[in-house]
Formats: structure tokens, sequence, C-alpha cells
């Protein structure tokens, strides 16, 4: 399967080629169809295996393809374990979104918390966050999630093991889960926090775990 069986539109796979890449990963292969096919998932696979694009790529297609459920919430929230690897993803989220009209929002920790409050006036189609920040900002009121479309969690097993149970549980409370596709991801799937965390914020997920025997 090439990125041109995928159903991706036109604008992805142009800005895809232009930055070289020839093939999908495993990953990639496998999980953009389930979430593009609206499902909730929890996959896996290692470090480096181009986990980004396998789900940037589909929240992407999906927020070009469709409607806002509303004009200023956001639409896609990603939550990462730490600002490093959240300016990562902020990244290459940019490469995605740059000569759209979708903005993407950077909120980290360690930053002016107030002035960092401004970037949800501006309506961002996505945030890319860290979870205790992003929890402060929902408790403050400073957004709401009621229009969020996806919640993603990158490197899921990570963010639990730094800590972030509780401020997790404060973003699912927030997001609808009616409306809300879920997906996670993890580097490995064996870990008892995640299995529990997933029973409580996905819906029926399809799991796909690349090279690893379940
Ligand atoms: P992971 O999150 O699984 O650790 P990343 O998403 O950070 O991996 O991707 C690792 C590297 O692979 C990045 O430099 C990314 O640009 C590159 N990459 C992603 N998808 C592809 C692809 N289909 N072909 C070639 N390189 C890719
Ligand atoms: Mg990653």
């Amino acid at each position: 399967m090439q990125f041109d069986d995928l159903g991706l539109d036109r604008r992805l796979l142009s800005l895809i080629a232009h930055r070289g890449f020839e093939q999908p990963t495993d990953i990639q292969r496998q999980a953009i169809p389930v979430v593009m096919a609206g499902k909730d998932l929890l996959a896996s696979s290692k470090t480096g295996s181009g986990k980004t694009l396998a789900f940037l790529l589909p929240a992407m297609q999906r927020v070009l393809r469709s409607k806002p459920l509303s004009r200023r919430d956001p639409r896609v929230l990603i939550l990462a374990p730490t600002r490093e690897l959240a300016k990562q993803v902020y990244g290459q989220l940019r490469m995605l979104t740059s000569g759209t009209n979708h903005k993407p929002a950077l909120v980290l920790g360690g930053e002016n918390f107030n002035e960092q409050a401004k970037v949800f006036r501006q309506s961002p189609t996505f945030v890319v966050a860290t979870p205790g920040r992003l929890a402060d900002h929902l408790e403050q009121r400073h957004l709401s999630l009621s229009g969020l479309e996806m919640l993603i969690l990158d490197e899921a097993d990570r963010m639990l093991d730094l800590g972030f149970k509780a401020q997790l549980d404060t973003v699912n409370q927030h997001a609808d889960h009616r409306l809300r596709q879920t997906l996670m991801f993890s580097a490995t799937l064996d870990h008892q926090q995640v299995t529990d965390i997933a029973a409580g914020m996905l819906k029926s997920p399809k799991r796909v775990a690349v090279g690893e025997i379940e």
C-alpha cells in the first residue's frame, strides 16, 4: 500500500511527496485507515516508526473535509508528555497546516500562563499541549473542549509514568464523548495504566500493534 492508496487529500499527498517520503511506514499503513473510518484507536509501535504522521495526516484530513462542530473551540487536541515531544509534533503540524486557515497552537508548561491564555482567543483548530498546562487552562476556563472532534494521546505510557493520570481525567471530562474520536499511542500496550485509561477514554477501540506480540 502506498500513500496514494490511503484516500488522503491531494494537498496532503503533495506535502508528503515534497518531504521526500515515498512510502507509508507500517504504523501509518495500519493506523490511517482506522482513523479515517472514524474509529477509536489504541496503537503501539517503536520509537522512530512514524507515529506522528500516523495521527496528524488523518486528523488534518478530517479538518479539511468536514465542517467544524464549533467555530470557536479547537477541533483536535494532541497531548504529549514533554515540552520537547510537544514541540516536535507541533513542527510537523505546522508543515501540514501551512497555507491553510487552520491554525495550530502550542501550549507548554514553563511558559507564562496568562500570556499563553491569549492563544485560545485566536480559535486555533489544533492545540498541541503538555497535559499539566492544558488541564490548568481548562480549569481556568481559558478554552472549551465542547466542540472537540479528536483527542490524541501521544506516548500515553510516558504521560502516565510522569504522573499525568489526573490531568488526562480532567481533559476526558471536558471533551464530549459522543462527538469525539480518541486515539492513544504508546510504546507498549503491555502497561496496566495504559489499559486502564484506554478503557475509560476509548470507545470499542481498534488495536494496532506493530512489531509486538500481544
Ligand atoms: P515516532 O513518533 O514513532 O517515534 P516520528 O513520527 O517522530 O516517530 O517519525 C520519525 C522520523 O521518521 C521523523 O523524522 C519523520 O519525519 C520520519 N518519517 C515519518 N514518516 C515517514 C515515512 N513515511 N517515510 C520516511 N520517513 C518518515
Ligand atoms: Mg512520537
